[in-house]
């Protein structure tokens, strides 16, 4: 299936929560759960049944016949080389930012590292039913930004969305419209599709999970080649050492939850259950021919540059 890859970057409060509970309701996930039997659903259902999404977890939605999985970025007490790791799983960025406070300095630090990883944001300013809000000037100061943390020409020319989470609609200008179908056109639009090199099975372990009945659980993108149920495989670690193991039993991420599945292909991010002794950063490679994906620096930066 053809997929989008995206984080959303925002700083607390801007709305990212609201957002995706839209975009959840509007690809009619809630619906869709009722009928799927196999999800393993996080542990706030409760939460999720008031609507309410809590956004510690990667989710996953089908639009257009196209899977968008909206990765979680961490929260500023995660900063470091937690939020480059997680970044180097999406092939784009959403910036939301609030159409009254403009952008605050704790997403900023993300932005730069977005713009380093060469991802081309897509602006988003939210709020905007707000009576005081100000999104031209948003807009500026948002392209100040993007401009005194070295932005590529291409990466200056983002798009911007502006609209309303809390009102479930989003625009290519300030003019109320009935739904986020155009921020979701805008996300098919914008965001490339996964670039997928030749060569076997490459998966680094970017965040871990874990479940009282699977135990601890890897989460990454499937660099290269595919990765399948019960597959011998070598996990090359962050000291060069390689491990054999097996992959017992492999989850994509499905709505809010995580779907069992018996493949999954380059591109799509997924979990695997069974593996021992693993950590992040670990490569998930062939059994015979490991190859290891560069280690992803985790120092943490100081408060002075947020
Ligand atoms: P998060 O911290 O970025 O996940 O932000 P939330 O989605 O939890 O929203 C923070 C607060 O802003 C909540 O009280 C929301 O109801 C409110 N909010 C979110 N989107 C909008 C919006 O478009 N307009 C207005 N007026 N309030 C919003």
């Amino acid at each position: 299936m053809n997929i989008r890859n995206i984080a959303i970057i925002a700083h607390v409060d801007h709305g990212k929560t609201t957002l995706v509970d839209k975009i959840l309701h509007h690809t009619n996930v809630f619906r869709a759960n009722q009928e799927t039997g196999e999800l393993i659903m996080d542990n706030n259902d409760l939460e999720k049944e008031r609507g309410i999404t809590i956004l510690s977890k990667n989710v996953s939605v089908e639009y257009k016949g196209v899977k968008i999985n909206v990765i979680d970025t961490p929260g500023h007490a995660d900063f470091g080389g937690e939020v480059e790791r997680v970044l180097k799983m999406a092939d784009g960025v959403i910036l939301l930012v609030d159409a009254f406070e403009g952008p605050m300095p704790q997403t900023r630090f993300v932005l730069q590292k977005a713009l380093q990883l060469k991802l081309k944001p897509i602006v988003v300013i939210n709020k905007v039913d707000k009576a005081n809000c100000r999104p031209d000037e948003v807009h500026d100061a948002v392209f100040e930004l993007f401009f005194n943390l070295d932005a590529t020409e291409e990466q200056l020319n983002f798009p911007t969305y502006y609209g309303s989470g809390k009102n479930g609609w989003f625009n290519d200008s300030v003019t109320q419209c009935e739904d986020i179908t155009p921020l979701l056109d805008g996300i098919l639009k914008h965001v490339p599709e996964p670039q997928i090199p030749e060569g076997n099975l490459q998966l680094q372990i970017t965040s871990l999970d874990y479940s009282t009945f699977l135990g601890r659980i890897a989460v990454g993108r499937v660099a290269r080649g595919s990765i399948k149920e019960n597959q011998p495989i070598s996990l090359v670690q962050t000291d060069g050492s390689i491990k054999k193991s097996r992959v017992r039993e492999l989850y994509v991420f499905e709505a809010l939850g995580k779907k069992k599945v018996t493949e999954v292909e380059a591109g799509d991010i997924c979990a695997v259950v069974g593996l021992e002794d693993f950590n992040i950063g670990d490569t998930i490679a062939d059994f015979d021919a490991p190859e290891a994906l560069p280690v992803i620096s985790v120092d943490e930066p100081t408060m002075n540059m947020l």
